[in-house]
């Protein structure tokens, strides 16, 4: 009654929406893998506000690192040096293989998003970039010309020389193409050939190739991609792919640019990079999410040769990498290595992933899982066959049943058609036996139905 009494007061903007429409949920506490509404109802949480709470909501170790920065400097802006944010760029420069060793603090993905494309277009003298159909770089009017997300997405968005002309055609048509050419998805398997074939693959660079010789030649300053799409819903590139549109970028004049905005701080279990997964080094790594377990902050790396012509330019950034924030950030990392954070992201990622491909094989509404680490995407479609998403109304039902019995997952993919898991990467194994009776209990009840 109260989520519906605020929703109805003037100064809520028509934007903001609470995901759970049935019963929303009003949060009021956290505290590692757990949070409590109002009522004092007590949900697990597997989104961590999009994957951001990274460590565990209220972690102990970071709430006290706060606390103490809290009492002696918040703030200064960067035209002073303090030993919180001097002492972090260090940490974290060494996290980095080279020669990516120059940061730069942001508040935000979006911001970190917008410094790197400007950045990229100083230091080539080039403008356009170019983006994947189906990835989210952020919700700023220069990053939300990357972000193809037609729901994120106003006409006036295409105005700022952003491609997201991979897969041109990527929201005409029905979904269930038969070949990967007609699909939105860029899975491997989705071309329907033996697992493992490089169709799609090559299907891709094709079209990369396309696109950067309808550009006038050298006018490439960037190519973004995040390293598995998150908002996308776990999209994963055909084997190889990043490597070779790497090569091409380069060979065309732009730089890479990685967006690890979620997949960042070993958030896909067997790299503390997503990049590093694909076997390449970017010219330019964004981070934000996960990087200060909630609390605002982001960040870009680069080279020391883009920098210097960066320093061309101006940076500035009133509240970015505050000493706050970097203290915070600070233990966040250190918090990551105590905890082993990423070994639990790797090996219950790994069992949810298994357990989830046996519930994909034993129900026809459950189209595709995939992903890496505690980055997982679960696909629901009406048939195996068709591929066509589950009924927008069904969706929805799945996803409040899910949350009734106790469990808070995300949802993502063009129609919301992926349920995404993400929770902090502190949960046990008994969570993710909990989340998968509960899953598979819930998603049997509709595979009765349809
Ligand atoms: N990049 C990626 C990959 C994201 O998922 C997001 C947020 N969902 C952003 C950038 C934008 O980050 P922010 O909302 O902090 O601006």
């Amino acid at each position: 009654d109260r989520i519906l009494e605020i929703r109805k007061q003037s100064y809520n903007p028509m934007t903001l929406k609470a995901t759970y429409y049935k019963q929303p949920v009003y949060i009021h506490q956290g505290y590692m893998q757990w949070l409590w509404d109002t009522d004092g109802r007590r949900y697990l949480d597997f989104f961590a506000g999009v994957a951001t709470v990274s460590v565990g909501h209220c972690h102990p170790k970071v709430t006290e690192a706060a606390e103490k920065q809290l009492r002696s400097l918040w703030h200064t802006t960067n035209i002073y040096m303090s030993s919180p944010p001097h002492e972090y760029v260090e940490k974290l420069a060494a996290c980095f293989p080279d020669p990516l060793k120059v940061i730069y603090f942001t508040n935000s993905g979006s911001e970190a998003n917008d410094l790197a494309m400007l950045m990229a277009r100083l230091h080539t003298g080039n403008y356009d970039i170019i983006s994947f159909r189906g990835a989210y770089h952020g919700g700023s009017p220069q990053t939300l010309g990357l972000t193809s997300y037609s729901a994120y997405k106003f006409p006036i968005a295409n105005g700022f020389g952003c491609h997201n002309t991979m897969c041109p055609d990527v929201f005409k048509g029905p979904w269930g193409g038969k070949n990967c050419r007609d699909s939105p998805v860029q899975t491997v398997r989705d071309c329907n050939c033996a697992p493992g074939c490089c169709h799609a693959n090559d299907m891709y660079i094709e079209e990369l190739k396309e696109v950067l010789s309808s550009s006038v030649p050298c006018r490439i300053a960037a190519f973004f991609g995040e390293p598995l799409q998150g908002v996308g819903g776990a999209v994963q590139y055909p084997r190889n792919y990043l490597k070779e549109a790497y090569r091409l970028i380069r060979q065309s004049g732009g730089l890479c640019i990685a967006d690890e905005v979620q997949t960042g701080f070993g958030r896909t279990g067997s790299d503390f990079w997503g990049f590093q997964g694909h076997g390449v080094i970017p010219d330019i790594v964004t981070m934000a999410k996960g990087i200060a377990n909630g609390y605002p902050m982001g960040a870009v790396v680069t080279t020391k040769e883009i920098a210097e012509s960066f320093a061309k330019g101006l940076h500035f950034n009133t509240f970015g990498g505050s000493p706050l924030a970097c203290a915070i950030a600070s233990s966040v990392l250190d918090t990551i290595k105590e905890d082993g954070t990423q070994q639990i992201s790797a090996t219950i990622g790994t069992y949810l992933l298994t357990e989830l491909a046996k519930l994909r094989d034993k129900y026809e509404i459950i189209g595709d899982v995939r992903g890496k680490g505690l980055l997982i995407g679960v696909e629901m479609v009406k048939d195996k066959e068709s591929r066509r998403p589950l009924p927008a109304e069904t969706l929805s039902q799945i996803f409040e049943d899910i949350k009734d019995m106790g469990i808070l997952v995300g949802r993502g993919g063009t129609f919301g058609q992926v349920f995404r898991i993400k929770p902090p990467m502190c949960i046990t194994k008994e969570d993710a036996d909990f989340f998968l009776a509960v899953f598979s209990h819930v998603i049997q009840k509709y595979a009765e139905l349809t």
